[in-house]
């Protein structure tokens, strides 16, 4: 039987590294797509010779396609079993005041970012005719940012409702090849993405009304995920969602499925007043 394989985006730590662990465990081919040369260093080393480490910026369209062509050249005429688009990066900060080149940035990562790894790996997957095996899946690494919109963090959010449509179309574009897709959306996780988060300085929104806000904002995230699940759990999903004769097409990850919940079924205007209440966002709170 031919050895099931992966690229897997942003492998470097968090839920990539994790998934690339546990998809090595289970014995597959696991490419590992990371920025910098000690980063494919470190991984090399860590999870041994079945993790191949891929120098792969997903901003950087020549290295991606030179990433596809690596793969390509390890894989011979087989097909690959599939590609986790994780990478990503997570962009804060009030949109009446967010830097312009902050959201041209976070959707070029984590949106544009994803349709290059897809253009570069799909071939791969079976959406070139005449290689062998069945054809592959792409699992997207979604979030639950991706059906619901906190207010700043919406550069974030606005990347993974693009993914959630990314991830529709693009199952749809591919049935004519037999490639499945499907996203995964993730609560909070313990990840670096956190201590990443950290490093915003809100004093650049000092002087605007989201001064407080920002503030709780940041504190509030930052608690919440430094006591997210482990990685691992988004791993075993996406090797779920690479497996299972059924996948499901969006399953949500989180510690907090009940808060989850009601926020698919309690009427948008009464979220948006939980929500602001929470963060002194309230036209009242302010003038207080
Ligand atoms: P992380 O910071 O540990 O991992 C992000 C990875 O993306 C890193 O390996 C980083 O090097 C890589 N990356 C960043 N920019 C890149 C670029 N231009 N090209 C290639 N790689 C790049 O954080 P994580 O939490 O593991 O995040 C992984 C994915 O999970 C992201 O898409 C994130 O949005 C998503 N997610 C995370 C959480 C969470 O709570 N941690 C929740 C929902 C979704």
């Amino acid at each position: 039987m031919t050895q099931q394989s992966v690229m897997i985006t942003g492998a470097s730590t968090g839920i990539g590294f994790a998934t690339a662990e546990y998809l090595a465990a289970k014995g597959w081919r696991v490419f590992a797509g990371v920025r910098k040369q000690a980063d494919a260093d470190r991984l090399a080393d860590a999870l041994g010779e079945i993790v191949t480490p891929v120098l792969c910026d997903v901003t950087d369209g020549d290295q991606v396609n030179a990433a596809g062509e690596a793969v390509r050249a390890a894989l011979g005429d087989d097909n690959l079993t599939g590609l986790v688009n994780n990478a990503g990066v997570a962009v804060a900060g009030p949109l009446l005041h967010l830097p312009v080149e902050d959201m041209q940035a976070q959707l070029e990562i984590n949106v544009t970012g994803q349709l290059r790894a897809t253009q570069a790996f799909a071939p791969l997957l079976g959406a070139e005719r005449g290689r062998g095996g069945a054809p592959g899946r792409i699992v997207n690494i979604s979030s639950v940012a991706g059906f619901n919109a906190m207010p700043l963090v919406t550069p974030y959010a606005c990347s993974k409702f693009a993914m959630e449509a990314f991830t529709q179309g693009l199952r749809r574009e591919l049935m004519l090849y037999g490639i499945d897709v499907i996203a995964i959306n993730p609560g909070p996780i313990a990840t670096p993405i956190w201590d990443k988060a950290e490093e915003l300085d809100p004093e650049q929104y000092a002087h605007t009304d989201y001064d407080g806000p920002i503030r709780k904002l940041l504190g509030y995230m930052l608690e919440r995920g430094r006591k997210g699940l482990p990685p691992v759990k988004v791993a075993e999903a996406v090797y779920a969602g690479l497996t299972d004769a059924k996948p499901r097409l969006n399953t949500v990850i989180t510690p907090d499925r009940f808060q989850q919940w009601l926020l698919s079924v309690l009427p948008a205007r009464m979220t948006d007043k939980m929500i602001t209440k929470q963060l002194n966002l309230t036209a009242d709170q302010q003038s207080s």
